[in-house]
């Protein structure tokens, strides 16, 4: 690699790479080389016929550059591979969109077409790279933790969370659907029925909202459970994994412990449930300031006058609202164990103690107006689960997509997700949605009626 040269200097190493850029002076050239750990000043002893972004392999020998030649601003500024041989191992077109910037203002469809090239530049190089060290971050603490990593199901059963699911045809079953899960709500708890305790899972999650600047299709979250906890361990549990990963990567966060805010207190402050709270200066040093907010009503009013839930049907009601949610007395003013978590006015988690007494569920459910035929069939299997010794548990998922943005100064969520949708709802690169075969459609036994 480009940054192992720093060990070799008077050695003659292979290198393998990208013509990141080149500088024909006649006689003499540069190419400027790089790989994944960096750039490396390439001198060739006469002219060079090579385009950018082609892909080489040079055998040279790392030289010291002569003092005046030396780069500070380069990790390998003080050397340079003197070019003993150059083979092209994959040439390259001309591009059609420009690398060499931080790509801002190329328009969203180009980039998105050719993903793969605008990927390259080193922003979103840099923007992956913290994605990934924040991930390794968040595993290494919840292993420390004895947490264990368990993946549930992609198709699987409409799970309210509260958005539209994206939903999959069965061919086995015609007629019948799976849905993307929009979280692993109910798999995480059938977990801590099964006796795991404590779970987590890097996990996909499909919401068929309309995109946003800050909303996907798909997104991806920290999500975990725990068995035998109350509320404020489970807090403690997620902002402890954020604070270490969030320093790991190099991140400063304003207060901790983060501050706690009941939904009142927060709407009599900030007149939202979502608010910043760093000054300009703040701004300035790159700060996050996370905050929870705590004690939300449980349900509200829809426009129709049915109760809809705030946040998730599967919290449970503060100890001292219990009784009210199962006798359904005062509905408007149970309130919820859910917790939010904020970053700099973004939402960038949640999660609450659950309902794990089936009587404690079913009661949400009336609540919502379900019938209990409905209930049966969507949550039939939460019921009889829960009749066969569940612990109290709670959990909480961590969307860090969102806290990354803020992070990394991103505005938009696609610039840290690899392959995100475009503002549209389509694919990047791969031309998706698009139509199928017949004979696929005949299989699902599905007619288009358009
Ligand atoms: N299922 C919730 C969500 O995806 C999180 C949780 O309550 O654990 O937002």
């Amino acid at each position: 690699m480009v940054k192992d040269t720093l060990q070799t200097v008077g050695k003659t190493v292979l290198l393998k790479g990208w013509v990141n850029s080149i500088r024909s002076h006649g006689k003499i050239s540069f190419i400027d080389l790089r790989d994944r750990s960096g750039l490396i000043q390439v001198f060739v002893a006469g002219p060079i016929n090579l385009k950018p972004e082609t892909v080489i392999a040079v055998v040279g020998k790392v030289s010291l550059r002569p003092e005046k030649l030396i780069n500070p601003k380069l990790l390998t500024g003080k050397i340079e591979l003197q070019s003993e041989s150059i083979e092209v191992l994959s040439p390259c077109r001309e591009l059609p969109l420009p690398i060499d910037t931080d790509g801002c203002n190329i328009d969203e469809t180009v980039r998105l077409k050719y993903r793969y090239l605008d990927l390259r530049r080193p922003r979103l190089q840099r923007n992956l790279k913290v994605r990934s060290d924040y991930i390794q971050a968040c595993r290494e603490y919840l292993f420390q933790q004895d947490f264990l990593e368990i993946e549930t199901p992609i198709l699987t059963k409409s799970t309210p969370e509260g958005s539209r699911d994206f939903i999959v045809p069965s061919r086995n079953y015609p007629g019948n659907f799976f849905a993307l899960p929009q979280s692993p709500q109910q798999y995480k708890q059938l977990l801590m029925t099964a006796g795991f305790e404590r779970y987590f899972q890097i996990a996909r999650c499909f919401r068929d909202e309309d995109p946003r600047a800050d909303r996907a299709f798909e997104h991806t979250q920290l999500d975990l459970e725990m068995s035998f906890v109350e509320r404020e361990e489970v807090m403690a549990l997620m902002e402890k994994t954020i604070t270490y990963a969030l320093e790991k990567i190099g991140a400063k966060i304003k207060i901790k412990p983060f501050p706690v805010f009941t939904y009142k207190e927060a709407m009599e402050k900030f007149k939202a449930d979502k608010f910043d709270l760093r000054t300009e200066k703040d701004k300035k040093n790159n700060l996050l300031a996370l905050a929870w907010v705590i004690e939300f009503p449980f349900f509200e009013k829809k426009p129709d006058g049915n109760w809809t839930f705030t946040h998730n049907p599967f919290s449970r009601p503060i100890p001292e609202h219990e009784s009210m949610l199962l006798k359904k007395q005062k509905i408007g003013q149970i309130i919820t164990t859910q917790y939010d978590l904020i970053c700099n006015g973004l939402e960038v988690g949640g999660g609450s103690l659950r309902s794990y007494q089936p009587e404690m569920l079913r009661a949400v459910f009336e609540i919502l107006g379900h019938p209990p035929a409905k209930i049966k069939s969507q949550f039939g299997h939460m019921l009889e689960a829960f009749t066969y010794g569940t612990p109290p548990h709670g959990g909480c998922a961590h969307g860090f997509e969102r806290l990354l943005m803020s992070y990394l100064g991103e505005d938009y969520i696609r610039e840290v997700q690899a392959f995100p949708q475009t503002g549209s709802g389509r694919t990047s690169v791969m031309d998706a949605p698009s139509p199928v075969d017949p004979e696929q459609l005949q299989e699902l036994q599905l007619k288009i009626s358009r």
